[in-house]
C-alpha cells in the first residue's frame, strides 16, 4: 500500500505535464472583455431598454435617492426582469442575501406556476422580486429569533443588479437581497451596510453644503484587493485539515519558503494565467470590474483586485469574486483557499480594502484637489477620519477579528492588530503645522493662511512604501490592510462608515455653529482642525508596524492592542459603541449583541473543527506513520545486533522516535480532553478555546511536525509543505 501522500504528489504532477502537454492546443480565446463586460446582468442599460419610462424612472429614483419602490412598478420591473432572464435561457430565480455566518445563501425557485390546462407557465411577480422567505430557522440569529417566529425575509435591495448564472445544466436568476427577521430585525451583513452608507451620506452632505456645494448624496466606495492561494487539487483532496478547516494543521517547514522572495510579481504559471483568464471573463459577464492580477510574496500565492465601485456593490461583488475563485480552480485542476494562514511559516492571505467617499457629482473626497477650497475640504474629511480612526479603533479591530486573522495579525507579514494611520511624511508635517496654528512653512505652502496657495501634489503611491500600517492614506482613498482575506469585507465597511459618520457628525456641527456666528467656513476649519489634529494625532504613525518599539511607544500612546479575537469581540457592545449604532440607526442593541453572541460562536466552532481535525490527524494519519518508521528502526537495530555490531545511532534514532509517539499520545489526550470541556456561555466557551484549546493545539502541531521531519517520505501520509507550495 502506497500512503496517501506520495500517490497525491504522482497524480498532481501527471496532470501538471499533461495540462503542459495539452494546454497550448486545445486552449481557446475568451471573449474581449469590452464585449461581455455586464453582459449577464440586469444593469442600468438594461433595465433601460426593458422598462416603460415610469417604471424606469421610479427605479433610478429607488437606486439614487433611496425612495420606496412601489409594489405596481415593482410588478412591472419583476415582469421585464422575468422575460430578460427566460431570454437568457434560465429557469430558476433565487434570492442571494449574506447571512451572519460570513458565506452567501442561495434557495432556489423554478419561475414554472402550473396552469389550469395541466401545462405550466413561467411566472414571476413584484411580490416575489422584493419579498422572499427562505426558511431561515437555521441561519444564526444569536437568540434574536426563537423557533416558532423562523422565518425571515428576504427584500431585493434595488442598488446592487440581479445577474445570472450559468452553470453546465441550467442558468438561474440571482437576486441580491437583504435578510431580516419578521420583527425587522438584520440577520446578514447588506442591511446594517445600506444603513451605514445612508447615515455617513447625512452627515458628510451637511458639511459639503457648507463648502457651497450641490451635492445631494454621498457614497462610500471601495476596491477590496483579494489574496489567495492555488495549490493542486491531488494535494488538497489528500489533505483532510484543508478539506474540513481550510487550513493546514500540520506541516513542517519546507527547506525552501519564501525567503528568496522570487516570487513577489515574479511571472505567473500557464495554468494559473489561465485559471485567471476565466475567472476574469466569467466576473466579466456579471459586471464584477476585475483589473489586476499578479503574484503575491508567498510561493503560490496570488492576488485580484477589482475597480472600485459603491461599497455596497463592491461587497456583493467581492463575495462573487471568492465564489467564482472557489468554483472555478478544479477545471484547472487547483483548489482556491482563501483562509487568512493555510499554511504556518509563509505569509498569509489578506484583503486589502481600499475606501473612501465620493459625492454625487462624482467629485473624490479624500482627494487633495487642485485649488485652496478643494485642499481645505479635503483637509476637513481626511481629519475627520482621522479622528473616527483614533475615536473608533476597538470597533475597527473588532470588524476585522476571527480565528482565522488571529494568526495574522501582529505575526510579522500582517499588521498589528493595534490600529493606527499612515498618513505619510507630506500630510503628517501639513497636519503638525495646522496643528501649531495656521500652515506657514514653504513646505506645505501655507494653505490655511493665504487661502491663494495649494497643497503640494501629494504623490498617489505615497502609502504604499510603507506595507506595514493596518490603515493608511494612499493619496486618495484610504486602504485597510489588516481586513481578512476569507472574510466578507461588509462589517468593516460598516465599521469605518459608522465611524466616520459620527466623525463627520461632530465636524459638521462644530463648523455649522461657527458659520452661523458669522464666520466663514475657512476661518472655521482654521479654528477647529487644530483641536481635532492635536486630540487625535495619536493615531498617527508613519514608522515600521512590525518593530517591538512600536508595541511600547503605541501602550504609551493609550491604543488598544487587542491581540486576539476573544479579546476584540466585547468592543461592539460597549455601551458608547452601541450608542453610536444606535444614534445613526445602524443596529440596534439586540442586533449588536446577538452579532457577539454569534461571533463567539463561530470562533468557538472554528477551533473545535481545527482541535478534532488535529486529534483525527494524530491518531489515524501521524501516529501509524511513526509507529511504522519505529518498526523499521527497530528492525534495524535488531538486525544490527544479532549481527554482533553496536547500533549506537540507531538506537538513538528509536529513542527520539519513541519519545516522540509518548508526546504525540500525551498531547492529543491533552487537547482530547480540552475539547471535550464546555462553558455556560459562548463568551466562556471562546475564552476557553483561547486559553486551553489554543494551546493543546500549537503542542500537538509541533511534536507532528517534528515526527514528520523523521519519517522517509514514502511512509508519510500526508502532502508536505514542499510539495503543496512548489509543485504547480
Ligand atoms: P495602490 O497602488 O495604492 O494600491 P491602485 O490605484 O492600484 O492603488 O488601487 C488599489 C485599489 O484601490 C483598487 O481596487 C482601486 O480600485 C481602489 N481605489 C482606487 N481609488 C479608490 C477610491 N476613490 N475609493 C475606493 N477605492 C479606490
Ligand atoms: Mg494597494
Amino acid at each position: 500500500m502506497r500512503p496517501m501522500g506520495s500517490s497525491a504528489l504522482q497524480e498532481a504532477s501527471k496532470s501538471i505535464i499533461e495540462w503542459g502537454r495539452t494546454a497550448g492546443r486545445s486552449a481557446t480565446a475568451l471573449p474581449r472583455a469590452t464585449e461581455i463586460f455586464g453582459s449577464l446582468t440586469f444593469n442600468d442599460q438594461v433595465q433601460r431598454q426593458r422598462l416603460p419610462r415610469d417604471a424606469y424612472k421610479a427605479l433610478r429614483l429607488t437606486i439614487t435617492q433611496g425612495a420606496p419602490l412601489e409594489p405596481s412598478v415593482a410588478d412591472v420591473i419583476a415582469a421585464a426582469m422575468k422575460d430578460w432572464a427566460l431570454e437568457h435561457g434560465a429557469t430558476h430565480y433565487t434570492h442571494w442575501f449574506q447571512p451572519l455566518t460570513g458565506i452567501t445563501a442561495e434557495k432556489h425557485d423554478s419561475f414554472l406556476s402550473p396552469a389550469a390546462d395541466g401545462r405550466a407557465v413561467a411566472e414571476f411577480r413584484g411580490k416575489e422580486l422584493i419579498q422572499g422567505e427562505p426558511d431561515a430557522s437555521s441561519f444564526p440569529s444569536g437568540g434574536m429569533r426563537s423557533t416558532f417566529e423562523a422565518r425571515g425575509y428576504t427584500a431585493w435591495d434595488p442598488t446592487s443588479a440581479p445577474w445570472l448564472l450559468v452553470t453546465q445544466n441550467g442558468t438561474t436568476l440571482v437576486i441580491p437581497t437583504a435578510f431580516v427577521s419578521w420583527t425587522g430585525e438584520s440577520l446578514d451583513k447588506k442591511t446594517p451596510l445600506l444603513r451605514s452608507m445612508e447615515s455617513l451620506s447625512k452627515q458628510a452632505i451637511r458639511i459639503l453644503k457648507l463648502f457651497g456645494s450641490d451635492a445631494d448624496r454621498v457614497y462610500t466606495t471601495c476596491g477590496p484587493e483579494q489574496e489567495y492561494f492555488l495549490i493542486d487539487r491531488h494535494f488538497y483532496f489528500a489533505r483532510p485539515d484543508l478539506i474540513n478547516a481550510g487550513r493546514t494543521l500540520f506541516g513542517a517547514r519546507p527547506p525552501k519558503g519564501q525567503e528568496l522572495e522570487d516570487q513577489y510579481f515574479g511571472s505567473i504559471p500557464d495554468r494559473v494565467l489561465a485559471f485567471m483568464h476565466e475567472v476574469e471573463a466569467e466576473l466579466y459577464k456579471v459586471g464584477v470590474p476585475v483589473k489586476t492580477r499578479h503574484n503575491e510574496v508567498a510561493p503560490s500565492q496570488y492576488e485580484v483586485a477589482p475597480i472600485f465601485e459603491n461599497a455596497n456593490v463592491a461587497t456583493d461583488h467581492q463575495m462573487m469574486t471568492m465564489e467564482t475563485l472557489r468554483r472555478l480552480a478544479p477545471k484547472y485542476g487547483l483548489a482556491c483557499l482563501l483562509h487568512e494562514k493555510p499554511f504556518a511559516g509563509v505569509n498569509g492571505s489578506g484583503k486589502h480594502l481600499n475606501w473612501s467617499m465620493s459625492d454625487s457629482l462624482g467629485n473624490n473626497l479624500l482627494n487633495p484637489g487642485d485649488t485652496p477650497h478643494d485642499n481645505i475640504q479635503f483637509l476637513v474629511f481626511c481629519a475627520a477620519v482621522l479622528r473616527a480612526v483614533n475615536k473608533w479603533q476597538g470597533l475597527l479591530r473588532m470588524s476585522i477579528a476571527s480565528a482565522g486573522n488571529d494568526h495574522r495579525l501582529g505575526a510579522n507579514e500582517a499588521p498589528p492588530a493595534i490600529i493606527s494611520v499612515f498618513l505619510g511624511d507630506m500630510l503628517t508635517d501639513i497636519f503638525e503645522q495646522i496643528e501649531k496654528g495656521g500652515a506657514k512653512s514653504t513646505k506645505s505652502g501655507g494653505i490655511l493662511d493665504t487661502g491663494v496657495s495649494v497643497l503640494p501634489k501629494l504623490p498617489r503611491d505615497a502609502g504604499d512604501r510603507n506595507r506595514t500600517s493596518p490603515f493608511a492614506f494612499t493619496g486618495n482613498k484610504f486602504e485597510f490592510r489588516a481586513v481578512s482575506s476569507n472574510q466578507s469585507i461588509a462589517m468593516p465597511n460598516i465599521a469605518l462608515n459608522v465611524a466616520v459618520t459620527e466623525s463627520l457628525d461632530y465636524v459638521a456641527t462644530e463648523l455649522e455653529q461657527a458659520v452661523a456666528k458669522g464666520k466663514t467656513i475657512e476661518a472655521a476649519v482654521k479654528a477647529l482642525l487644530p483641536k481635532v489634529i492635536a486630540e487625535n494625532k495619536r493615531i498617527v504613525f508613519n514608522g515600521n508596524n512590525y518593530a517591538e518599539e512600536w508595541r511600547k511607544e503605541a501602550a504609551k500612546r493609550g491604543l488598544l492592542n487587542l491581540t486576539n479575537t476573544v479579546d476584540a469581540l466585547p468592543q461592539l457592545v460597549k455601551p458608547e459603541t452601541v450608542k453610536l449604532f444606535e444614534t445613526y440607526k445602524v443596529l440596534n442593541s439586540r442586533e449588536l449583541h446577538a452579532r457577539t453572541e454569534i461571533n463567539y460562536e463561530i470562533y468557538v466552532k472554528t477551533l473545535n473543527v481545527e482541535g478534532q481535525l488535529m486529534v483525527l490527524l494524530a491518531n489515524r494519519y501521524i501516529l501509524p506513520a511513526a509507529l511504522r518508521y519505529q518498526t523499521v528502526v527497530g528492525q534495524a537495530v535488531a538486525a544490527l545486533k544479532a549481527g554482533g555490531g553496536t547500533p549506537r545511532e540507531s538506537k538513538k534514532l528509536l529513542a527520539q522516535l519513541s519519545r516522540l509517539v509518548d508526546d504525540l499520545r500525551t498531547r492529543t489526550d491533552k487537547l482530547a480532553k480540552a475539547l471535550d470541556d464546555h462553558a455556560a456561555s459562548a463568551e466562556k466557551h471562546a475564552k476557553h478555546m483561547r486559553d486551553a484549546v489554543v494551546p493543546a493545539m500549537n503542542a500537538l502541531r509541533e511534536t507532528g511536525d517534528a515526527i514528520e521531519s523523521l519519517v522517509p517520505h514514502e511512509l508519510w501520509p500526508l502532502p508536505t509543505y514542499r510539495e503543496m507550495l512548489f509543485v504547480k
